[in-house]
């Protein structure tokens, strides 16, 4: 960056605004492989991994998906956890999981859509090995997501 020279020999050094620190890489900066093999692994309870969490548009949606209101589809397919609502579990699994597929393939909330880069399944290599690698036979498999690919995935997951 240059200095200003005003030509009476007294120029004061300009000022330059602070920045940012340069974020940290993340563990995953090298990105990761992925590729759904549609085995249905990730919609059954699993450990502490139970609960599908779906917005109001998400559910709206279902919802005349079914030829329900919203009420009516909540009251059917959904329950209270933690302040939101959650699909209910049938057999161990996402109420929507009917013979290893995703029922509502095309209207599957964002979590959905988002798994595996949620934020916690990310934060660290040790999470990502024990809530993913450990089961989802597509980990390490297929295409390359890049870092920002895997940020903006984790940013749409907690919307
Ligand atoms: S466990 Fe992995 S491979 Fe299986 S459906 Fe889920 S994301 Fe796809
Ligand atoms: S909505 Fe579909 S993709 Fe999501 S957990 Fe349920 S069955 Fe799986």
């Amino acid at each position: 960056m240059s200095r200003r020279d005003d030509g009476g020999g007294s120029a004061e050094p300009e000022r330059v605004p602070l920045r940012r620190k340069p974020r940290p890489e993340p563990w995953y900066a090298p990105g990761l492989r992925f590729e759904c093999t549609a085995c249905g692994k990730c919609c059954t309870n699993h450990g502490e991994f139970s609960c599908v969490f779906a917005n109001r548009e998400e559910r709206e949606a279902l919802a005349r998906h079914f030829g329900l209101t919203r009420n009516e589809f909540e009251a059917r397919y959904c329950e209270p956890v933690d302040g939101g609502l959650s699909f209910r579990s049938q057999d161990d699994a996402c109420v929507f999981l009917k013979d290893g597929k995703c029922s509502v393939y095309a209207l599957r909330p964002a979590q959905c859509r988002t798994f595996p880069f949620w934020p916690e399944l990310i934060a660290s290599e040790d999470s990502w090995q024990r809530d993913v690698a450990s089961f989802c036979p597509g980990a390490g498999k297929g295409p390359l997501h890049g870092v920002e690919e895997i940020r903006a995935a984790a940013r749409r997951a907690q919307l």
